[in-house]
C-alpha cells in the first residue's frame, strides 16, 4: 500500500507557475484559508474579506493563495435541493483556488461528488483518497506552485474517519493520514519544493504535531473540528478558520534564500491572524447570488403542509438525551413508511435546535431544516441482541451530548445513566412484549445509522431489506406523514425512561 501510494503521488505532482505581481526577494506569501463552510449565508461577507485582503497583499507585492480545508457541499437545506452545486459556485466566486476533500463531500455519494468536482473551477487536491485504487476522478495530487523562484508545495489530506462519518461508496478508500503526508511531502520535496503546506480535513487530533512528526511538512491549514485555531510553537504550525465563514485564517510567511556555508537555504518567519467577517459589508455580486438562491429555496419550501397540536422539541440537549416530540415524529414516520416493527432515529440526525410552540404551521422548509442530511431510510432484519447493543451504544455518550442517542418507535426502553457504559439499558419492550435477544425484528433507521454511522457498527452485516438507494428520503417520509394527517400530535408518551 505504501509503495503504491508513493508511486501515484509522484505521478500526479503538478507544477504550476502562479501569475502574480513582480515581487523582489524575499517572498511574502499570504495564505487566506477557509474550512467547514457549507451554508451559503456568509458568502457575501467572506467574498468581501478575501477581496480586501488580496488587494492589500498584492499592493505590497505579496503572493496570495486562497485555500479551502474541506466540508463544502453538505449538509444544508439548499444542499438537500441542489446537492451542493450552489456552494461550488459560491466557493468560486469568493476566490478559492485549492481545496481538500472533507468528510461531508461524501455525504451525497460518489456520483454527486464527481459531478461537483467536475464543475469546480478551482482545484481539488488529495493524497490519501482513492476510488477503486485510483485517484478520485477530477481530484489532483500534490501541487508545486512557483512564485518568483520559490516553490510552494501543496498537499491535500482527509480524515480516514470519513469511512464511517459519511456515505462514501464501497470503492472509496482513505489511506493513513500521516503515512500519506510523509510520502506526498517527500515527493514534492524531491521535486524542489521549498515550503510545504498541507490542506487538511483532519481536525486537531490529526493536525496537531504533523509538522513535527513529518519533517517535510511546514504548515497545516486545517479543518473538520470547527475550531478557529492558530497553533505555533516554533515547529508545530497549524491554522484553521472555525466554520461557516465566521473567520478567514490568514497566515503570512515571509521567506528568503540565504547563503550558508556556500549553500543556498531557505529561512522563513510566520505571522497569523483570524480575520472576522461579521462586521464587513457583503460583496454585492456574491450577496446577490446568495439572495437569489435564498429566494428560490423559499419559493420551493415555504408552503404550509400541516400544523402541530403539541410543542415540537428539537433542542440539541433534549434530542440527544431524552424522548422528544420531534424524535417520536421522525421515528414514527420512518417506521410507518417502511412497515418495520421498530424504528431508531439518532438524535444527531435532527439538527434544528428549536422549540416550536403548539400550533406551529409546518412547512417543508422546517422539516428539511431539522433533517438536512438528505438521508434515506433503510429497512434491516436485526436480532433482539443487536437492538439491545444498539440501545446500549445509543445511551453510552449521553454525558457528552453525543448524537447517537436513540429516539424510537414501536418500542420502549428504560436506562440508568449512572451505570457503566454497556450496562445501562434496563427494560426493553417491543409492542409491549419483552425484547427477545434471539428473535428477528425489522428495523427502520436512516442510512447513516444503518450502515454503521455514529458508531452503530452492530447493524453492519445485517440482512438488508431496503437499502439506501432503494429507500425513500427520510425528510420526505416526515413531510408525507404530516400531509396525510394535517394536524400531528407526537406526544411524549413514556417510550424512553431514565431512572437515575
Ligand atoms: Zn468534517
Amino acid at each position: 500500500m505504501f509503495s503504491f501510494l508513493r508511486t501515484f503521488t509522484f505521478a500526479l505532482v503538478a507544477v504550476a507557475a502562479l501569475a502574480g505581481p513582480a515581487a523582489a526577494e524575499p517572498l511574502k506569501l499570504v495564505l487566506l484559508h477557509l474550512n467547514d463552510w457549507d451554508k451559503m449565508e456568509s458568502a457575501g461577507k467572506v467574498a468581501s474579506v478575501i477581496a480586501a485582503e488580496k488587494k492589500a497583499a498584492e499592493a505590497e507585492g505579496a503572493f496570495v493563495l486562497v485555500t479551502f480545508g474541506g466540508d463544502l457541499i453538505s449538509p444544508s437545506l439548499m444542499s438537500g435541493i441542489d446537492k451542493g452545486a450552489h456552494m461550488i459556485e459560491l466557493a468560486e466566486q469568493v476566490g478559492i483556488q485549492y481545496a481538500t476533500l472533507g468528510n461531508h463531500e461524501f455525504d451525497l455519494g460518489d456520483e454527486v461528488l464527481k459531478a461537483r468536482v467536475a464543475e469546480s473551477d478551482f482545484t481539488w487536491i488529495s493524497s490519501n483518497v482513492t476510488l477503486d485504487g485510483n485517484p478520485f476522478p477530477g481530484v489532483e495530487g500534490p501541487q508545486i506552485i512557483d512564485m518568483n523562484g520559490y516553490k510552494i508545495g501543496l498537499i491535500g489530506l482527509t480524515t480516514p474517519d470519513t469511512t464511517f462519518l459519511a456515505s462514501p461508496g464501497p470503492g472509496v478508500a482513505f489511506a493513513d493520514y500521516t503515512e500519506s503526508a510523509t510520502s506526498a511531502a517527500g515527493a514534492v520535496k524531491e521535486l524542489g519544493a521549498d515550503f510545504v503546506i498541507v490542506l487538511s480535513h483532519g481536525g486537531e487530533s490529526l493536525e496537531r504535531g504533523l509538522t513535527r512528526s513529518v519533517k517535510d511538512v511546514d504548515l497545516v491549514l486545517g479543518g473538520h473540528d470547527h475550531l478557529a485555531r492558530i497553533v505555533y510553537d516554533g515547529r508545530d504550525m497549524t491554522a484553521s478558520s472555525g466554520s461557516q465563514g465566521e473567520f478567514i485564517a490568514k497566515t503570512v510567511i515571509v521567506m528568503d534564500k540565504v547563503e550558508k556555508r556556500g549553500k543556498m537555504s531557505l529561512v522563513w518567519s510566520p505571522s497569523f491572524d483570524l480575520v472576522a467577517t461579521a462586521d464587513v459589508t457583503p460583496e454585492p455580486t456574491v450577496q446577490a447570488q446568495v439572495d437569489e438562491y435564498t429566494a428560490a429555496l423559499d419559493r420551493e419550501l415555504g408552503q404550509v403542509i400541516g400544523s402541530s397540536g403539541v410543542d415540537l422539541d428539537t433542542r440539541r440537549a433534549a434530542i440527544r438525551s431524552q424522548e422528544t416530540t420531534f424524535g417520536n415524529l421522525v421515528a414514527d414516520a420512518s417506521r410507518e413508511a417502511t412497515g418495520a416493527d421498530i424504528a431508531i432515529a439518532n438524535g444527531g440526525g435532527i439538527r434544528g435546535d428549536t422549540l416550536y410552540p403548539a400550533g406551529t404551521q409546518i412547512t417543508r422548509k422546517m422539516v428539511l431544516t431539522e433533517l438536512p442530511f438528505g438521508n434515506t431510510t433503510v429497512k434491516l432484519e436485526v436480532t433482539g441482541k443487536q437492538v439491545r447493543e444498539a440501545l446500549e451504544h445509543g445511551v453510552s455518550g449521553i454525558e457528552d451530548g453525543q448524537g447517537r442517542f436513540p429516539q424510537v418507535s414501536g418500542m420502549t426502553y428504560s436506562f440508568d445513566a449512572s451505570k457503566p457504559v454497556g450496562q445501562r439499558i434496563l427494560q426493553v419492550l417491543v409492542h409491549d412484549q419483552p425484547l427477545d435477544d434471539n428473535k428477528v425484528y425489522t428495523l427502520a433507521t436512516n442510512d447513516y445509522v444503518g450502515t454503521g454511522g455514529d458508531g452503530y457498527g452492530m447493524f453492519k452485516g445485517s440482512k438488508v431489506l431496503v437499502d439506501k438507494d432503494a429507500g425513500g428520503l427520510l425528510a420526505t417520509q416526515v413531510i408525507d406523514y404530516v400531509i396525510q394527517r394535517s394536524t400531528i400530535s407526537p406526544t411524549v408518551n413514556g417510550r424512553i425512561k431514565r431512572v437515575d
